[in-house]
């Protein structure tokens, strides 16, 4: 037989036109989070996976939200590679799309839809990487699973949180995800966001009486103001990430917008919402403030809330509850997969992507967690939750050749 890496890459030249079908047809299948129901989608790739014949299971712990894991032994035992990708996306609002949300429209080289960079360019370079190295399995070690899940937009239970609490066998020993990252980079880890609500309540009264009542507003634009403390606070992070960050600078920047290499090593600060007052001539008596506070690598949750806490103490009015936390995660910025992925891009494309760590949150944090690397290489986040979302085929088709090798360079290695 040829070698194995020019064997898979036929493949993906000679199936060409049906791997474009295949994600035109999913950006069809109409998922959006919320409301998450994500059966339509679902149907889709097990149609892929009964159609070529490939093992898996659906394991559904809300019935509109099903997740399918997939699995095989390859030839010989020894490491179990992961692949992992969502099929929930973004809603859609009134935007003018030039061509339909759902339409999966291949137009000048690009599939346009809702969801397609983010993310069934990455779920469906796994569906078929799953599916290309079932065929040469015999000539593979370890096993291979893959998780294709639902509730990811809204950070939802149902999805890969499910599957990591209650199903260990999808664990493994290294994951792979095709989250958006760029063609330019290698996420081996990504900050995390802590998001606070806060309540002002004061008596109020009408608006000629300013002299009988605090403004909840007035108390809150002084906290949104004294909030951006916490972006003073320092990161400290690990050796190794701070190595693997020296140098990607550039990379990041040029990828997600000059600032971007900066804003990955900072507390942010967002106030995601305010909502007070109810008409013009009232002094409002409530008021209340949604913050978005980004942790990078190296600072810790009670950092965060002793600043708080000590801003809170000039504020008797103001109330906090906490409602959603997921730690900053990271692992090995050099780990074996990051040189499989580096090498691939490096002889496919010329270039080598650089190791960095993502602004956004992605499924892969659980699988870090619990010490196990993972790694996201995927598509640029072009229009990303905006109308005319698109993916370049060219892009698509190399995440897809860059999965197939990197998950065979990882299984044709000996434990
Ligand atoms: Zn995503």
């Amino acid at each position: 037989m040829a070698n194995p890496k020019e064997q898979l890459l036929r493949w993906v030249d000679e199936d060409r036109n049906e791997l474009i079908d295949f994600l035109s047809g999913f950006v069809r299948a109409r998922c959006p989070n919320p409301p998450g129901d994500t059966k339509e989608a679902v149907n889709y790739l097990c149609q892929f996976l009964g159609a070529h014949q490939l093992p898996y299971r659906i394991i559904s712990p809300h019935s509109d939200m099903p997740n399918i894991v997939g699995s095989f032994d390859c030839g010989s035992p020894g490491r179990h590679l992961v692949f992992n990708g969502h099929i929930d996306v973004f809603p859609v609002g009134n935007e003018p799309w030039t061509y339909g949300p759902w339409s999966g429209t291949l137009v000048n080289g690009r599939i346009y839809g809702r969801g397609v960079t983010d993310m069934k360019c990455g779920t469906a370079a796994s569906v078929i990487t799953f599916a290309y190295l079932h065929r040469i399995r015999d000539q593979l070690n370890g096993r291979l699973t893959l998780t294709a899940v639902s509730d990811e937009e809204t950070s939802g239970p149902y999805g890969a949180r499910y599957l990591m609490e209650h199903h260990p066998e999808v664990h493994g020993d290294c994951l792979l995800n095709g989250e958006p990252s760029t063609p330019y980079t290698i996420r081996f880890g990504e900050k995390g966001p802590l998001w606070v609500r806060f309540g002002i309540r004061t008596p109020g009264c009408h608006g000629a009486y300013t002299h009988l009542s605090e403004s909840a507003t007035k108390i809150a634009s002084r906290l949104i103001t004294d909030l951006e403390t916490v972006t003073g606070i320092e990161a400290n992070p690990p050796e190794s990430v701070r190595k693997a960050l020296i140098g990607s600078e550039a990379t990041l920047d040029k990828a997600l917008g000059q600032g971007a290499s900066e804003t990955v090593q900072k507390v942010t600060l967002n106030i995601g919402m305010v909502k007070g007052g109810l008409k013009v001539n009232m002094v409002p008596g409530h008021c209340e403030i949604e913050a978005d506070i980004r942790l990078p690598v190296g600072v810790e949750k009670p950092q965060i809330m002793r600043e708080v806490e000590k801003i809170l103490s000039r504020y008797p009015q103001v109330t906090m509850e906490e409602i959603n936390f997921s730690p900053p995660s990271w692992c090995d910025p050099n780990g074996e997969m990051v040189q499989h992925l580096k090498s691939n891009v490096k002889a496919l494309r010329g270039f080598e992507p650089v190791a960095v760590i993502s602004l956004g949150g992605t499924d892969a944090r659980l699988w870090r967690y619990k010490n196990i690397p993972s790694y996201v290489y995927g598509p640029s986040p072009i229009r990303m939750g905006s109308f005319d979302e698109y993916v370049d085929v060219e892009e698509y088709l190399h995440v897809v050749r860059t999965h197939v090798l990197s998950a065979y360079d990882y299984m044709s290695r000996a434990r």
